[in-house]
């Protein structure tokens, strides 16, 4: 064995199985180095700096049953990874793909830098279905719409390629001197918070890390994939995955858990899902500024509003609307919602309120573990309208019909908004109709009032379609 290292850099992808830049590192039969770089510029939001502290010490544990460990640096990925040759004698380095502008850009620089000081330079396709680039229309083009894309994808790409195994053995490389910015090893990472540490409720609900993605799943395909379709849209239920933030941090693959679910049948509704997930990469790489444009130009005109006040009472779950209450205090406890109540939020956020659904992107992006710089803007343009394959923006979600629809019973609100707990199950979804209990507030917007207001605005668009197509 010769000496020289491959240093393999760790992303969104704490995990060893199917983790294909580790499996060649392992090929290459030399010694290891494994690393993490916290680079300020690429660092995720504040509840998903939290589940990256989780992941890396989980990772950190995986490694060191195989007799290594993860090493942590804090600084620009560029200069510490070539502190780390220059101390090491490092000749390769490997990682699995980033598919977000500033990721692709970052690491093409990297890259090109290294490879110019004769370093190798290998990367591998990360934990999508299928690479962005790959899913397109017959032209070559960006699918606009789903139903295209899931079509496309099932005709062109009807599998993904199998899982990789974990690699068996690993030969870890030592650090023989302190390289600079290097941290110590399970110490602190200054990804926490402290003053206040808000981080109760994620410690409560979660547990991240590659071993508990998969008894996760395990759990899902044995009690909930069977009833997945009909009860999805319930969020008393607990009847989905919750799967996203493992799929975020890279815990476990799209490809592995399509390959698992694909083996008991193949349940549609589920697998879609996570196609969706490729079809918001896919719109994200070919259009890098979706979280902070409209894609639908004309939007660019609406008149949002500026209400700061506003846009507080929803983030603290107090607008007197109690699904959309229950929503926004989850996610502020437990840094996950319900896909239903998300769309709910969001449609309420933006139309109710009229503010534009970029704040609430960015809300979003900071108080979510699983936040997805591409799943996030694009369902936040989905809810707002103002997306490629997007809701109408006059189909205006009605929150007390939703409530009645989707939480008949209210125990989701009487989990999330306990003054609201002794109401009857009738009285519950819109408590202003017979009283408004002490300490929960009035609504913040008369429904019928805020619907017009949306409309108005947008028809100050020169929209004219009629609003007998809206919701009520
Ligand atoms: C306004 C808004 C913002 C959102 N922001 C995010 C986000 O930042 N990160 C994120 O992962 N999801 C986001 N979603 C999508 C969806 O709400 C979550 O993926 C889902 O709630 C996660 O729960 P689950 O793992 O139980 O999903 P399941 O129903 O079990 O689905 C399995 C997996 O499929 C994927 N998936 C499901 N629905 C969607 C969807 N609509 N778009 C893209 N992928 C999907 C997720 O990876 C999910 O884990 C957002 C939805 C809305 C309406």
């Amino acid at each position: 064995m010769t000496y020289a290292p491959t240093i393999v850099w760790f992303r969104n992808d704490f995990r060893l199985a199917d983790n294909r830049a580790l499996l060649e590192a392992e090929k290459r039969q030399k010694p290891i180095l494994c690393v993490v770089i916290l680079d300020e510029a690429h660092l995720p939001g504040a509840a998903a700096r939290w589940w990256l502290d989780r992941a890396i010490r989980s990772l950190d544990g995986d490694l060191r049953k195989m007799g290594g460990s993860l090493h942590v640096f804090r600084g620009p990925a560029g200069q510490v990874l070539a502190e780390i040759i220059r101390r090491t004698g490092a000749d390769t380095v490997v990682w699995n793909r980033r598919y977000d502008l500033q990721g692709r850009e970052t690491d093409t620089a990297i890259k090109a830098g290294l490879r110019t000081q004769g370093i190798a330079v290998h990367s591998f396709p990360s934990g999508l279905l299928h690479e962005p680039w790959c899913i397109r229309t017959r032209a070559g083009g960006q699918y606009k719409i789903f139903t295209a894309f899931w079509r496309g994808m099932r005709e062109t790409h009807p599998t993904s390629f199998p899982p990789a195994p974990a690699p068996e053995k690993l030969a870890f490389a030592p650090f023989t001197s302190q390289p600079a910015g290097l941290l110590p090893p399970q110490g602190d990472y200054g990804l926490l918070p402290t003053r206040p540490d808000w981080t109760g409720g994620l410690q409560e609900m979660w547990m991240p890390g590659e071993g508990n993605a998969h008894n996760r799943f395990a759990h899902f395909m044995r009690d909930g994939l069977g009833t997945y379709a009909a009860t999805r849209d319930f969020p008393a239920k607990n009847a989905s995955s919750r799967l996203s933030p493992f799929l975020r941090f890279g815990h476990v693959t799209a490809t592995q858990i399509w390959h698992g679910a694909a083996a008991q049948g193949f349940p549609e509704r589920f697998l879609m899902e996570l196609a969706w997930r490729d079809f918001a990469w896919s719109l994200l790489f070919s259009t890098p500024d979706m979280a902070t444009r409209n894609l639908r130009p004309e939007f660019d005109a609406m008149p949002w509003r500026d209400d700061p006040a506003g846009l507080a009472r929803w983030q603290q779950g107090q607008t007197g609307y109690p699904l959309v209450d229950a929503g926004m205090r989850e996610l502020w406890r437990t840094g996950w919602m319900h896909n239903r109540v998300r769309m709910v939020v969001a449609s309420f956020l933006v139309k109710h309120l009229l503010i534009d659904w970029r704040q609430g992107e960015q809300w979003f992006a900071d108080t979510l573990v699983d936040h997805d710089p591409a799943s996030n803007p694009m369902n936040w343009q989905w809810s707002a309208g103002t997306g490629v394959d997007a809701a109408p923006y006059f189909r205006i979600m009605n929150p007390v019909l939703q409530s009645r629809k989707f939480d008949p019973g209210g125990a989701y609100i009487r989990r999330w908004v306990p003054e609201l707990a002794h109401l009857s199950d009738e009285a519950i979804h819109a408590p202003w109709e017979s009283e408004t209990p002490r300490g929960y507030p009035a609504p913040i917007v008369d429904h019928r009032l805020a619907r017009e207001r949306a409309l108005n605005a947008w028809k100050t668009m020169g929209n004219t379609a009629a609003y007998g197509k809206g919701m009520s």
